[in-house]
């Protein structure tokens, strides 16, 4: 058994932050990650926006850390030349209904400190966006796009330069939780003995911490599986901005987002699925997107939307129920020393990341 100070379950974009944060608090710090390479999970299926903050729960970890986060991702990707843009976006109101509804989105994001909104009339928008329809828009000037492989191994980067180790195909089969540490089994039968585990295993972290001998069965939530496809667009974009609709009750709705290279796509949209690994894109999918699209966008022509790619939103609530907070909790939580689970982390975990990372940096500095 070798004994270690700080263990990280998963190098996906989350884990590589908390890594990086605790190591650059000088802590001995080893990153164990199930597959072959980095961020081969969610974080590689994701549309890649950083997200102003808008539309969570005033107080939630969700508004805070995503507020925060955005500010030190763009002062950390320009600082460190990782790929980025300001592009900003606009929510349209395509229904009569739904211009109240941008109101209450500019309220709730004054709430969680985001003041720069814009609210537009359908004129104003389409001077900007030609071949934008809709009713009336809200601008968002901060909500721009980052490309995130360039910006997780740029957190490797930072990881292994303060001294932290990158472990690939370590699988962690279980743990015991006890007074002498908690000691990780992996899938090859490795066993470490550490101080402090953080669970960062994305869609995997709660069936992992059921693995968790010591750790109260009360303390991990149920896991549900939000499958969310993209179709990419064939030909030129024909926004500069992204355009998002008004928001719906488990995503942001069917919204063309850009990439770095200028390629548009759409998505995601949402389809529960039983198990996280249902990756595949369902072509017949695509039928929806035309109708949701051509509201805001009438000019999308029959045919040029092309089946993209999936990626699964990690639940922490169920169809039907409302969105639930990032859970991410501690010892004062859950009674276990040196244990930070991250539960439900969906978006906008890639925008938070760094301020995920210091969170938890602090919550195990306190315990
Ligand atoms: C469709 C979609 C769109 C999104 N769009 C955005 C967006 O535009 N902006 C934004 O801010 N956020 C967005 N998000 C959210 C964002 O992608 C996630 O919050 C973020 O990628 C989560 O990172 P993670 O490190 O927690 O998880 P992951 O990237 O899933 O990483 C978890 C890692 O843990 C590893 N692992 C699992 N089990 C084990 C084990 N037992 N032992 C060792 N390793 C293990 C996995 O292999 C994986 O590498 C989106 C999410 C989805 C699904």
């Amino acid at each position: 058994m070798e004994d270690f100070d700080c263990a990280v379950i998963g190098a996906g974009v989350v884990g590589l932050a908390v890594a990086r944060a605790l190591a650059l608090q000088g802590r001995e710090v080893i990153v164990l990650e199930a597959e072959g390479a980095i961020g081969t999970g969610t974080s590689s299926r994701n549309s890649e926006v950083i997200h102003a903050g808008i539309y969570y729960p005033q107080g939630s970890l969700k508004a805070t850390l995503c507020v925060q986060g955005r500010e030190m991702l763009y002062a950390y990707a320009q600082a460190r030349g990782v790929p980025h843009r300001r592009c900003g976006k606009f929510i349209v109101a395509t229904a009569p209904g739904q211009v109240a509804q941008l109101e209450a989105i500019i309220a709730k994001a004054r709430a969680n400190g985001v003041d720069d909104l814009v609210m537009l009339t359908r004129d104003e928008a389409r001077a900007i966006e030609p071949q934008l329809d809709c009713l009336a828009a809200v601008h968002s000037p901060s909500t721009g796009i980052v490309d995130s492989h360039a910006l997780m191994l740029a957190y490797q980067g930072d990881l292994e330069h303060a001294g932290g180790v990158l472990a690939l195909r370590s699988g962690v089969s279980h743990a015991q939780c006890g007074p002498q540490g908690i000691v990780l089994t992996a899938l090859d039968g490795t066993v470490l003995r550490c101080a402090s585990v953080v669970n960062a295993a994305g869609l995997g972290a709660p069936g992992l911490a059921r693995r968790f001998e010591g750790l109260p069965a009360s303390a991990v939530p149920a896991d549900f599986f939000a499958k969310g496809s993209y179709f990419t667009l064939a030909g030129r974009a024909p926004f500069g901005r992204l355009i998002y609709p008004v928001p719906e009750a488990a995503g942001l709705g069917v919204h063309l987002t850009l990439d770095l290279g200028g390629q548009a796509k759409f998505g995601p949209d949402v389809q529960w699925v039983d198990a996280p690994d249902d990756l595949v894109v369902d072509p017949a999918r695509g039928e929806a997107f035309y109708a949701e699209v051509r509201r805001y966008w009438p000019g999308l022509a029959d045919g040029a939307l092309i089946p993209g790619y999936a990626g699964i939103r990690p639940k922490i609530s169920g169809p039907g129920e409302s969105a639930r907070d990032f859970m991410i909790e501690g010892p004062e939580a859950h009674g276990v020393a040196g244990l930070v689970n991250l539960f439900g982390i969906e978006s906008p975990g890639l925008t938070s990341s760094l301020a995920i990372g210091q969170h938890v940096a602090q919550l195990l500095a306190t315990c």
